[in-house]
Protein backbone atom coordinates (compact mmCIF):
# COMPACT_ATOMS: atom_id res chain seq x y z
CA UNK A 1 0.00 0.00 0.00
CA UNK A 2 1.39 3.46 -0.67
CA UNK A 3 0.40 6.39 2.08
CA UNK A 4 0.60 10.07 2.23
CA UNK A 5 2.01 11.15 5.38
CA UNK A 6 5.42 12.07 6.63
CA UNK A 7 6.78 8.35 8.35
CA UNK A 8 5.78 6.62 5.59
CA UNK A 9 7.55 8.77 3.61
CA UNK A 10 10.56 8.36 5.42
CA UNK A 11 10.04 4.72 5.61
CA UNK A 12 9.35 4.15 8.97
CA UNK A 13 5.84 2.87 8.80
CA UNK A 14 3.77 0.74 5.99
CA UNK A 15 -0.05 0.15 5.51
CA UNK A 16 -0.55 -3.43 4.62
CA UNK A 17 -3.97 -5.07 3.65
CA UNK A 18 -5.55 -7.61 5.99
CA UNK A 19 -6.65 -8.87 2.44
CA UNK A 20 -5.47 -13.02 2.11
CA UNK A 21 -3.02 -13.09 -0.93
CA UNK A 22 -4.66 -14.90 -3.10
CA UNK A 23 -2.86 -14.61 -6.11
CA UNK A 24 0.44 -12.90 -6.74
CA UNK A 25 0.07 -12.15 -10.42
CA UNK A 26 -1.24 -8.59 -10.08
CA UNK A 27 -0.83 -6.38 -12.92
CA UNK A 28 0.04 -3.00 -12.11
CA UNK A 29 -3.60 -1.36 -12.38
CA UNK A 30 -4.68 -4.09 -9.68
CA UNK A 31 -1.78 -2.68 -7.37
CA UNK A 32 -3.14 0.50 -7.40
CA UNK A 33 -6.70 0.01 -7.38
CA UNK A 34 -6.97 -3.41 -5.18
CA UNK A 35 -8.63 -2.47 -1.51
CA UNK A 36 -9.28 -5.22 1.56
CA UNK A 37 -12.87 -5.65 3.06
CA UNK A 38 -12.62 -4.76 6.75
CA UNK A 39 -12.40 -7.98 9.41
CA UNK A 40 -14.40 -5.65 12.05
CA UNK A 41 -17.96 -5.78 12.41
CA UNK A 42 -20.33 -2.67 11.57
CA UNK A 43 -20.78 -2.52 15.31
CA UNK A 44 -16.84 -1.80 15.61
CA UNK A 45 -17.29 -4.92 18.51
CA UNK A 46 -15.94 -7.94 17.00
CA UNK A 47 -14.06 -9.45 14.24
CA UNK A 48 -16.32 -10.92 11.10
CA UNK A 49 -16.20 -13.74 8.75
CA UNK A 50 -13.03 -11.84 7.09
CA UNK A 51 -11.08 -12.41 9.81
CA UNK A 52 -9.04 -15.43 9.65
CA UNK A 53 -5.85 -17.49 11.45
CA UNK A 54 -3.84 -16.53 8.76
CA UNK A 55 -4.37 -12.78 9.94
CA UNK A 56 -2.93 -14.36 13.76
CA UNK A 57 0.01 -15.66 11.72
CA UNK A 58 1.08 -12.60 10.02
CA UNK A 59 0.22 -10.59 12.90
CA UNK A 60 2.62 -12.91 14.95
CA UNK A 61 5.66 -13.09 11.93
CA UNK A 62 5.34 -9.27 11.79
CA UNK A 63 5.43 -7.91 15.42
CA UNK A 64 8.13 -10.88 15.73
CA UNK A 65 10.58 -8.88 13.76
CA UNK A 66 12.79 -7.11 15.82
CA UNK A 67 12.78 -4.68 13.62
CA UNK A 68 9.29 -3.35 14.38
CA UNK A 69 8.52 -1.20 16.83
CA UNK A 70 5.08 -1.32 16.61
CA UNK A 71 1.67 -2.68 14.94
CA UNK A 72 -1.21 -0.52 15.09
CA UNK A 73 -4.46 -2.60 14.15
CA UNK A 74 -8.42 -2.25 15.10
CA UNK A 75 -8.97 -2.47 18.95
CA UNK A 76 -11.72 -5.59 17.81
CA UNK A 77 -8.49 -7.33 16.02
CA UNK A 78 -6.11 -6.92 19.23
CA UNK A 79 -9.14 -8.23 21.34
CA UNK A 80 -9.48 -11.08 19.24
CA UNK A 81 -5.71 -11.71 19.16
CA UNK A 82 -6.36 -11.52 22.94
CA UNK A 83 -9.06 -13.84 23.23
CA UNK A 84 -6.72 -16.65 21.34
CA UNK A 85 -3.14 -15.98 22.81
CA UNK A 86 -1.36 -18.61 24.11
CA UNK A 87 1.14 -18.86 26.77
CA UNK A 88 4.70 -16.76 25.75
CA UNK A 89 2.77 -14.40 23.37
CA UNK A 90 3.27 -11.65 25.93
CA UNK A 91 6.49 -9.85 23.81
CA UNK A 92 4.62 -9.88 20.59
CA UNK A 93 1.04 -8.55 22.11
CA UNK A 94 2.80 -5.56 23.42
CA UNK A 95 3.89 -4.57 19.97
CA UNK A 96 0.32 -4.87 18.77
CA UNK A 97 -1.57 -1.87 19.48
CA UNK A 98 -5.20 -0.65 19.13
CA UNK A 99 -5.97 2.32 16.87
CA UNK A 100 -8.87 3.74 15.32
CA UNK A 101 -9.87 2.48 11.73
CA UNK A 102 -7.25 -0.08 10.74
CA UNK A 103 -9.78 -3.07 9.95
CA UNK A 104 -9.02 -3.25 6.89
CA UNK A 105 -5.12 -3.13 6.81
CA UNK A 106 -2.63 -3.36 9.93
CA UNK A 107 -0.24 -0.21 10.36
CA UNK A 108 3.79 -1.41 11.07
CA UNK A 109 6.00 1.23 12.67
CA UNK A 110 9.78 0.38 12.36
CA UNK A 111 12.31 0.69 14.84
CA UNK A 112 15.25 3.64 13.91
CA UNK A 113 17.39 2.41 11.82
CA UNK A 114 21.01 2.48 13.70
CA UNK A 115 22.76 5.57 12.82
CA UNK A 116 19.52 7.40 11.53
CA UNK A 117 19.67 10.50 13.73
CA UNK A 118 15.83 9.24 13.94
CA UNK A 119 14.59 9.46 17.72
CA UNK A 120 12.88 6.39 18.54
CA UNK A 121 9.43 6.08 20.32
CA UNK A 122 9.30 4.75 24.02
CA UNK A 123 8.44 1.16 24.33
CA UNK A 124 4.55 0.27 24.65
CA UNK A 125 3.71 -0.20 28.51
CA UNK A 126 4.73 -3.47 29.94
CA UNK A 127 2.71 -6.75 29.28
CA UNK A 128 0.39 -8.02 26.53
CA UNK A 129 -2.06 -4.73 26.44
CA UNK A 130 -5.04 -7.20 26.70
CA UNK A 131 -6.32 -5.24 29.79
CA UNK A 132 -7.94 -2.32 31.32
CA UNK A 133 -6.56 -0.08 28.82
CA UNK A 134 -7.60 -2.15 25.89
CA UNK A 135 -11.24 -2.49 27.60
CA UNK A 136 -11.50 1.47 27.24
CA UNK A 137 -11.82 1.10 23.14
CA UNK A 138 -15.06 -0.19 23.73
CA UNK A 139 -16.56 2.29 25.86
CA UNK A 140 -18.86 5.05 24.60
CA UNK A 141 -16.00 7.44 24.45
CA UNK A 142 -14.01 5.64 22.45
CA UNK A 143 -16.25 4.19 19.74
CA UNK A 144 -17.74 7.85 19.66
CA UNK A 145 -19.00 8.83 17.18
CA UNK A 146 -21.30 6.05 17.07
CA UNK A 147 -20.77 3.10 14.65
CA UNK A 148 -22.99 2.90 11.50
CA UNK A 149 -26.29 1.31 12.12
CA UNK A 150 -26.18 -2.36 11.57
CA UNK A 151 -26.37 -3.51 8.70
CA UNK A 152 -24.64 -0.34 7.02
CA UNK A 153 -21.40 -2.24 6.17
CA UNK A 154 -18.21 0.41 5.70
CA UNK A 155 -17.29 0.53 1.60
CA UNK A 156 -13.85 -1.11 0.57
CA UNK A 157 -10.84 1.01 1.12
CA UNK A 158 -9.06 1.96 -1.99
CA UNK A 159 -5.51 3.78 -1.95
CA UNK A 160 -7.17 7.11 -1.98
CA UNK A 161 -8.79 6.87 1.34
CA UNK A 162 -5.70 5.89 3.36
CA UNK A 163 -3.88 9.08 3.99
CA UNK A 164 -6.97 10.30 6.66
CA UNK A 165 -7.39 6.81 7.93
CA UNK A 166 -3.82 6.82 8.87
CA UNK A 167 -3.17 10.62 10.01
CA UNK A 168 -3.50 9.68 13.39
CA UNK A 169 -1.39 7.52 13.83
CA UNK A 170 1.61 9.37 14.39
CA UNK A 171 0.48 11.22 16.92
CA UNK A 172 -0.25 8.32 18.72
CA UNK A 173 1.28 6.74 22.09
ZN1 LIG B 1 -2.21 2.83 8.84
Amino acid sequence: MLSGHRSHQIGLDADIWLRPGRALNLTTEDRETIGSPSVVTANRLDINDHWTPAHVEILKVAASDPAVARIFVNAAIKRRLCETREPGDTDWLRKVRPWWGHDSHFHVRLRCPEGSGCVEQQQPPEGDGCDETLAWWFTDEALNPPPPAPGDVPPELTLADLPGACRAVLDSE
